[in-house]
């Protein structure tokens, strides 16, 4: 069975990058653009892993990330960040997440990254 990632960011244009690349690994993908369907979809498809943006308007990553950890769901988590949110990042590394990932980062690095973690 192809494992299961989801990508959880508010921007389209990401989602759709991020979608055509990993599907092209043999992934099967799922997108939310915000924390309430990010959370469904992980209690409903259980995803190997979560990309996961730091900046979503409403519930933002860590939010996301904090519930995620308290459903005690096994999946493993890489931050989409922006450049100086350097607390942020120790915060959600604290919570478990393997790795993040400075917007605008490089696709082939995260795409490098994600099939080290899935292996
Ligand atoms: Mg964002």
């Amino acid at each position: 069975m192809p494992k299961k990632i989801l990508i959880v960011d508010d921007q389209f244009g990401i989602r759709v990058l991020l979608q055509e690349v990993l599907q092209r690994e043999g992934y099967t993908i799922f997108q939310a653009n915000n924390g309430p369907t990010a959370l469904d979809i992980v209690q409903k498809e259980n995803p190997d892993l979560i990309l996961l943006d730091m900046k979503i308007p409403g519930m933002d990553g860590l939010e996301i990330l904090r519930v995620i950890r308290k459903l005690e769901v096994e999946t493993k988590v890489i931050m989409m960040t922006a450049y100086g949110e350097l607390n942020l990042i120790r915060e959600a590394m604290e919570l478990g997440a393997l790795a993040h990932f400075t917007k605008p980062f490089d696709i082939d690095e995260l795409r490098q990254a994600v099939n080290a973690h899935l292996m």
